[in-house]
């Protein structure tokens, strides 16, 4: 079997947590199979990295900081493989554009086009376990990229869609994908499977657990992914298209988000046109909007709110505010101390009173909810970022408790 094993920055922190990891790469290795392995930078470096170059400048360019970001994952490639050689097994580490890995020019956020295989499958024929890096890939003109913070995910996805792997494996510091994030719910309860549209919804509403990229890459190459631990050996939670249902939950789990901000343009005027030009200000400079609310204001006036990312915040109150005279509102107001809240499950059309039931939860726990919105298989609502661990505790018991 060919196999892709990708491992967290947790789990590679450490010497010790290395040679615990390379222990598990080894196993499968000896089991015959060849062995793919994408790795994230060591615990906090990235984190680290970016603290470093703020000291020199606050707003360093995009392609300067994929150069500085990319280096961690370098780093754990190189060791891993050290600590296998040490264990005298034949490996190689490669980096994102020794595989060819090729993506946008989207620094900071680039996305896979192509992946060339040739190296890996050479390097596999030779018997070799690779190591590669994941989160980094390079542009067409051979500057180097990354795909977003936890990006590795879709590195390791990318190289198995590629690869045509037999399994895909992503080795994480919890046990599976929770009702809800285990380190915030003590009582949240390990999914067995998870279909890819829960998990899509699950990861882009805030569970870090995996990257939402990751998950829609899966789901379009149909590659069943596997979240379990590094640090005991025992199934997690399976991806896939259909899963089964252990028990009878009107949804799959909650998460939270607090990487996001509310903008409200205050005083638009009550004509046609106007919603448009406020979103195009924020299409022109790529800003993705989520939770739109139009409500009325004063003096036959509206109040259009909307979310956006944290980090996009203040982008997008320069780009309203240069377009106020022309879309003619009064002003805008930020708001950062504010969190998402979602519950997602794939029955909860069918099932009546789930969006009830958060709501009484959310009562009880007297916690207010700013907005409302809904799909298919999920409800969202806004409200103080100080809340949201109690909003998720309440609204966890309610439905699981
Ligand atoms: P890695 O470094 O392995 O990529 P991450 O920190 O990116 O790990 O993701 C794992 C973390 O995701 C867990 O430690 C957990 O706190 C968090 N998490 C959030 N929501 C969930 C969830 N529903 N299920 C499991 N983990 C979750
Ligand atoms: N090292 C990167 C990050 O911290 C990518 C990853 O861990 O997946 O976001
Ligand atoms: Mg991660």
């Amino acid at each position: 079997m060919l196999i892709v094993q990708k491992f967290g920055g947790s789990s590679v922190a450490d010497a010790e947590k290395i040679r615990r990891v390379a222990g598990i790469i080894a196993d499968t290795y000896e089991e015959g199979n060849d062995v793919v392995v994408v790795l994230s930078a060591q615990g906090d470096t990235t984190d680290d990295l970016l603290e470093k170059a703020a000291e020199l400048n606050e707003r360093p360019s995009k392609r300067e900081l994929d150069m500085l970001l990319s280096t961690g994952e370098q780093q754990s490639i190189a060791l891993m493989a050290m600590c296998l050689e040490k264990m005298r097994y034949p490996v190689v580490s490669l980096t994102g554009w020794q595989v060819g890995m090729e993506t946008t020019s989207d620094h900071g956020a680039a996305r896979i086009m192509r992946m060339k295989t040739e190296r890996i499958m050479r390097e596999l024929d030779k018997r070799r376990i690779v190591i590669v890096a994941g989160f980094q890939g390079i542009t067409k003109g051979n500057d180097v990229t990354t795909l977003g913070r936890g990006g590795s995910d879709t590195t390791a996805v990318a190289i198995a869609a590629a690869l045509h792997a037999d399994k895909c494996q992503i080795f994480t510091d919890v046990e599976g994908v929770y009702t809800a994030d285990p380190r915030k719910v003590p009582d949240a309860k390990k999914l067995d499977e998870i279909t890819y549209d829960e998990m899509l919804e699950l990861a882009s509403l805030g569970a870090q657990v995996l990257h939402n990229r990751s998950v829609e890459l899966a789901k379009r190459y149909g590659i069943v992914l596997e979240v379990l631990s590094s640090y005991v050996r025992k199934p997690g939670t399976k991806v896939k298209e259909v899963a089964k249902k252990v028990e009878e939950n009107k949804i799959s789990g909650i998460a939270k988000d607090v990487d996001v901000a509310r903008v409200a343009v205050v005083g638009v005027p009550d004509a046609p046109g106007v919603a448009f030009r406020v979103f195009n200000e924020m299409a022109r400079k790529k800003i993705n909007v989520d939770v739109i609310l139009q409500s009325y204001g004063k003096n036959n006036t509206n109040d259009i709110s909307f979310t956006v990312p944290l980090g996009d915040a203040d982008a997008a109150e320069r780009a309203l505010n240069d377009a106020r005279e022309a879309i003619g509102f009064d002003h805008v107001s930020i708001d950062k101390g504010i969190a998402k809240v979602s519950i997602i499950g794939a029955g909860m059309m069918s099932a009546s009173g789930v969006a009830a039931l958060m709501f009484e939860a959310l009562s009880d726990a007297e916690i207010n909810i700013h907005m409302i919105s809904t799909s298919e298989i999920k409800v969202s609502v806004l409200i103080d970022e100080e809340m949201a661990d109690l909003a998720v505790k309440a609204i966890h018991s309610k439905f699981f408790g």
